[in-house]
C-alpha cells in the first residue's frame, strides 16, 4: 500500500513530546481561510511551475507537491530519527492535511510504529469517522487535537464544515481515557471572541479529563504559496496577534483552570 506525503520533517520540535520526526500525509477535507499549508489540501500529487534563478536568469521550473511512499520507505526516514527519539522520549507525528484522510495507510503505519515500540502521535482536525478514530486510537500515544471555533456557524464559515462532530470526537477521546493534548489556533477577529472562548473551554472544563492547551498564534507565513498555487485567498488585512495580546488569551485560558503553552 502506497500513502500520499508532502513533506517529512526530521528534528521537529513543537510536534508532540521531546524530538520527533513529523510526516505530513496530503488531504484534508476543510478548508480554512488561514492554513498555512493549502498544498497538501488535496490528496493528489501535483506539478506546478514556478520561476527560478540559475546563474543570474530567472526561469522556469517543474516542482512536484507530494510524493508516494510505502509503509516500509516511511518507516525508514522515521528510523533515522531512532536515537533522538530515544534520547528525547521522543517519536512520530502525522499531521497534514488530515492524516485521516489516507485512514488505511496511517493505519498501517500507526500499528507498525508500535510494534517497534515508537511513541506516535496524530495531529487531526477532528472532522474524521468516529470508528476509524477509535481504529486508530488503539495505535496511538497521544492526539493532538485542534479546536478552531466553538460557534458553529462560524466554524462552517472560516473552515467549510460544521464543529458538531469534532466535539463529538474530542467526547470519544475522552471516554476512551486517551491523551490529547487542545490545540487552539488563535486569529484575531476571527475566532478570538471572548464569549467564544469561554463556551469552548467550559465545554473543556466538562469532559472527565483535563487536557493542556496550546495556542498557536496565526502568522502569515504560507500566505505567499495562494498566489503561486492559484487558490483564493481570505486572510486580507487580518494581522498578526500581538506578544502582549497572545499573553492576555493565555491568561484567561490559564485562569479557567487550564495548562496552557504557546506555540505547541
Ligand atoms: S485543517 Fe489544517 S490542513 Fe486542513 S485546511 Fe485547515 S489548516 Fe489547512
Amino acid at each position: 500500500m502506497k500513502g500520499t506525503i508532502f513533506d517529512i520533517k526530521h528534528y521537529a520540535i513543537h510536534d508532540g513530546p521531546g524530538i520527533r520526526t513529523t510526516v505530513f500525509l496530503k488531504g484534508c477535507p476543510l478548508g480554512c481561510w488561514w492554513c498555512h499549508n493549502p498544498e497538501s489540501r488535496s490528496g493528489e500529487v501535483f506539478r506546478y511551475q514556478k520561476e527560478e534563478k540559475v546563474n543570474g536568469k530567472i526561469v522556469e521550473v517543474e516542482e512536484t507537491i507530494g510524493q508516494h511512499y510505502t509503509v516500509n520507505q516511511v518507516m525508514k526516514e522515521i528510523e533515522k530519527d531512532a536515537l533522538l527519539h530515544e534520547e528525547s522520549m521522543g517519536g512520530v507525528t502525522f499531521s497534514g492535511g488530515e492524516p485521516f484522510f489516507q485512514f488505511n495507510f496511517l493505519l498501517q503505519i500507526l500499528a507498525t510504529c508500535k510494534k517497534n515500540d515508537i511513541h506516535t502521535c496524530v495531529d487531526t482536525t477532528g472532522f474524521v469517522d468516529p470508528e476509524k478514530l477509535k481504529k486508530a486510537a488503539e495505535f496511538t500515544d497521544l492526539f493532538l487535537f485542534d479546536l478552531k471555533h466553538f460557534d458553529d456557524n462560524m466554524h462552517i464559515k472560516y473552515t467549510g464544515v460544521s464543529n458538531k462532530k469534532i466535539l463529538d470526537n474530542l467526547r470519544l477521546l475522552d471516554e476512551l481515557g486517551k491523551r490529547v493534548e487542545i490545540r487552539y489556533p488563535l486569529i484575531p477577529g476571527i475566532n478570538d471572541d471572548e464569549s467564544d472562548l469561554l463556551r469552548m473551554l467550559a465545554f473543556l472544563n466538562n469532559l472527565k479529563n483535563k487536557y493542556p492547551v496550546s495556542i498557536l498564534p496565526y502568522h502569515k507565513i504560507g500566505s505567499n504559496k495562494y498566489k503561486r498555487f492559484n487558490i483564493e485567498y481570505k486572510m486580507d488585512g487580518i494581522e498578526e496577534p500581538s506578544g502582549e495580546y497572545i499573553e492576555k488569551v493565555k491568561n484567561t485560558i490559564k485562569e479557567a483552570g487550564f495548562e496552557v503553552t504557546i506555540g505547541g
